[in-house]
């Protein structure tokens, strides 16, 4: 996929390391193995900082987010390479909610990228549908929305109670992740943007996103842009995703389509995410969870954790060894080097090690 806005572009960066829980503490070793091969023969100084936030540590010290870890990430690391988050004894899921949600909003990212390209015609379930037919970029505004938690509860627990959740949209919020969207694609030469919202119904809030579409776009006058109610943008991203380049969306809409976009270019196991506040540090994950069902296994599929690096790469500026990573990952789904969700037989680690390989070949022969 296009880049992404650059943090330093320099010879060095720093990168806190968060591998979480379950499968996250499985694939992010992998991922950082990749990383340091890849960006070795480049003389490019990548140093990494391991943190263990997460379930053990929540239910070991009661501590989630660290007092102060905000302000550390923001001013001394460059970007930050997460695993997953979620426990099952942790049923309120409360750490996932500091850690994520608090470096979400305390490092103000407020651009979700998350990129729907299908790597192999084998992997997606649409019928005759290829590569070359998958291939958008779905922004979600990351920092607002119905995730902000105001809301409250009356008469809790009787048959009376009442549950209120507030949708709440900044003008300031709606113009900058739109903008994104626009820039993103002129600076990628890209030809098309699609707002989704659903005005229709939220006639307040979505009202918002209107008028400052309306008004974003005329800035652009060379990029196609279009509106889809959510609804629609579900029913026509399944049956033609080929008429999508950049889809730009609220948090709640972008969260929902950016899993049904992950399933069509092969599933979870593969779908990378970036956290960006452009130019800070910013913090990019893989799509998936923790998928406590097949942690500790050595089975987890390490692919999307390594697409996620690679879009750090291109964060830092570190345009080929970013495309060596894809190189990589594209010739692990050709050969058919997968772990068993993909249909193979490879275990996480082996992936990660035939990953290093490739990685290191790629930037060989680019030189
Ligand atoms: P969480 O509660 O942390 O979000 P979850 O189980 O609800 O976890 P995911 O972890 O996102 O949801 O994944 C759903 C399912 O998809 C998993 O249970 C697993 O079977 C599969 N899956 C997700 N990611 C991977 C992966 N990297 N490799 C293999 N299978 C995966």
């Amino acid at each position: 996929m296009p880049g992404i806005p650059l943090r330093n572009g320099g010879p060095a960066a720093r990168i806190a390391v968060i591998p979480g829980d379950g499968i996250g503490a499985e694939v992010t070793p992998q991922a950082v193995k990749v990383l340091r091969a890849a960006t070795r023969p480049a003389r490019r100084s990548i140093e990494f900082v391991e943190f263990d936030w997460g379930a053990d540590k929540y239910l070991r010290e009661g501590i989630s987010l660290p007092s102060g870890a905000v302000e550390m990430l923001r001013d001394e690391f460059d970007a930050i390479l997460f695993g997953a988050l979620g426990d099952p004894r942790v049923p309120s899921n409360q750490h996932a909610a500091d850690i994520l949600l608090g470096l979400r909003f305390k490092l103000d990212l407020y651009i979700n990228a998350r990129p729907v390209e299908l790597l192999h015609d084998r992997l997606t379930p649409l019928r005759d549908r290829t590569e070359k037919d998958i291939r958008l970029m779905v922004l979600r505004e990351n920092t607002e929305g119905l995730y902000v938690g105001v809301g409250g509860f009356f008469k809790k627990g009787t048959p009376d109670e009442i549950a209120v959740q507030e949708d709440v949209n900044s003008r300031k919020g709606v113009e900058r992740i739109i903008r994104y969207a626009f820039e993103y694609a002129r600076q990628n030469g890209l030809k098309r943007v699609c707002m989704s919202d659903k005005s229709n119904a939220m006639t307040f809030a979505h009202d918002l996103w209107q008028r400052v579409f309306k008004e974003v776009r005329q800035e652009y006058a060379n990029i196609e842009s279009r509106h889809l109610y959510i609804d629609a943008l579900a029913m026509e991203i399944v049956r033609e995703p080929g008429q999508f380049d950049v889809i730009v969306t609220c948090n709640l809409f972008g969260d929902i389509i950016s899993d049904l976009g992950a399933q069509l270019a092969g599933g979870l196991g593969l779908a990378p995410s970036a956290n960006i506040h452009p130019g800070k540090t910013s913090l990019f994950e893989p799509v998936h969870g923790s998928a406590p069902n097949i942690a500790g296994k050595g089975i987890a599929n390490p692919l999307g954790s390594v697409l996620t690096s690679a879009m750090m790469l291109e964060f830092l500026g570190w345009r080929s060894e970013a495309a060596a990573l894809r190189t990589a990952v594209r010739a692990a789904l050709r050969e058919n080097c997968v772990t068993p969700d993909l249909g193979g037989s490879k275990r996480t680690a082996e992936m990660g090690d035939w990953l290093v390989a490739k990685s290191v070949e790629a930037l060989t022969q680019q030189h």
